[in-house]
């Protein structure tokens, strides 16, 4: 028996009752049919509502042939009146997203002759992939479009053609369909088939916001937010950049240079950092010039850094050079050879002390978790050899 849609009557109808026609028992719960609905059955890229029936919980919505069939965590009495209500804040959020996306779309087919390929709702943003390369550049431009439909507070019109209509409605859609065509209208912005429940008017929609336009397949995939869900983005980047302009001691429409401002000193020590380093190893290789092999500790060096060390100590002294740095358990250790191989002593670091690394025949750079007392007694033997 034909469910007869409510949904499609009036999108923003949250509250119902109707008569149960059928309930059956099914693997996850109890597969109920009305004679009439307002629960949006999953279809066209748009999810289904979620909600109640009397006291069961609605947890899925599928459309079979003429049916909208509610799958209930409870069973209800065939025959009997039951009252519906959907999750309205869900709806008009998914609402919001779906009508947005027409505008979007239809300003892009229309400007650029390219297609809405595909659209996915995630759980923040919404993405829609189109056929054909937009230029990110392009992006405040479609936006404000967009965003003037909506503040114009346009009606948005659902209809079917008739079979004499149709092949002279010009409308955006995937693939040829046969009549009847459900034409979702917003005058002068959109034309497309559609299946789904929309806002009544754009002004509903609230906001269009555009965030990113990336490559994607042979075209590119556009990420957004409408309503509620774009304002929830703005006001989290907004933090972000208020945590941001505290930490900086900058306004908060200055961030940015602020925060350029403190990469070029942050280079600039870096720069000077590595000069006096350089002098530093320098100076401690000196007092190994002509030694054999040697073991050197020094605190607190990154493990670059300990290369450096380990590099112009080899320069200096005639055998290996062993570098650590850290503390007990945890250690970066680079060994240097100019002339020889240091990879047997790499590997008997390895099995002796649980080394990790590689590297070349003349170097063997890592870390170890011993302690200093265990690598001193392991060199100490390793270097009488
Ligand atoms: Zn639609």
């Amino acid at each position: 028996m034909e469910t007869q849609k409510l949904y499609y009557s009036d999108s923003h109808l949250y509250r119902f009752t109707a008569t149960v026609t059928r309930c059956e028992k099914v693997t996850n719960g109890y597969a109920v049919t009305l004679d009439a609905t307002a629960f949006y059955p999953e279809g066209g890229g748009q999810a289904c509502d979620l909600g109640t029936l009397g006291s069961a919980k609605v947890l899925d919505v599928q459309e079979r042939g003429e049916e909208v069939i509610h799958l209930c965590d409870t069973p209800l009495t065939v025959g009997k009146p039951v009252e519906g209500i959907i999750d309205a804040e869900r709806r008009f959020d998914l609402m919001q997203q779906h009508t947005g996306e027409h505008i979007v779309s239809g300003i892009i087919c229309a400007r650029f002759g390219y297609h809405n390929v595909g659209f996915h709702v995630g759980t923040d943003m919404i993405t829609i992939d189109f056929d054909g390369p937009i230029p990110a550049d392009a992006l405040p431009e479609i936006e404000a479009a967009a965003n003037r439909a909506v503040w114009q507070n346009l009606p948005i019109r659902c209809w079917y053609p008739t079979p004499e209509e149709l092949p002279n409605v010009s409308y955006r859609t995937k693939r040829v369909l046969p009549w009847p065509v459900r034409i979702v209208e917003i005058p002068g912005v959109d034309k497309c088939a559609c299946c789904g429940v929309h806002v009544a008017y754009t002004g509903e929609i609230g906001l269009v916001k555009l965030f990113s336009c990336v490559k994607f397949h042979q075209g590119v995939r556009i990420e957004m937010a409408c309503g509620g869900r774009a304002l929830a983005l703005l006001n989290a980047a907004f933090d972000q950049n208020r945590q941001v302009s505290q930490a900086f001691s900058a306004k908060w429409m200055q961030t940015g240079k602020a925060a350029r401002k403190m990469n070029e000193r942050l280079a600039a020590a870096e720069y000077r950092c590595a000069g006096m380093e350089r002098r530093i190893w320098d100076a401690i290789a000196a007092d190994y010039q002509g030694q054999g092999n040697v073991l050197h500790f020094e605190p607190e060096l990154s493990a670059l850094a300990v290369r450096e060390l380990a590099d112009r100590i080899a320069e200096k002294c005639v055998g290996t050079a062993a570098v650590f740095s850290g503390t007990d358990g945890n250690f970066n250790v680079c060994l240097v050879n100019k002339n020889g191989d240091v990879k047997e002593l790499g590997s008997a670091l390895k099995s002796a002390l649980n080394a990790r690394g590689g590297g070349n025949p003349g170097i063997f750079q890592g870390t170890i978790p011993a302690t200093r007392e265990q690598i001193d007694q392991f060199f100490q033997e390793w270097f009488r050899r």
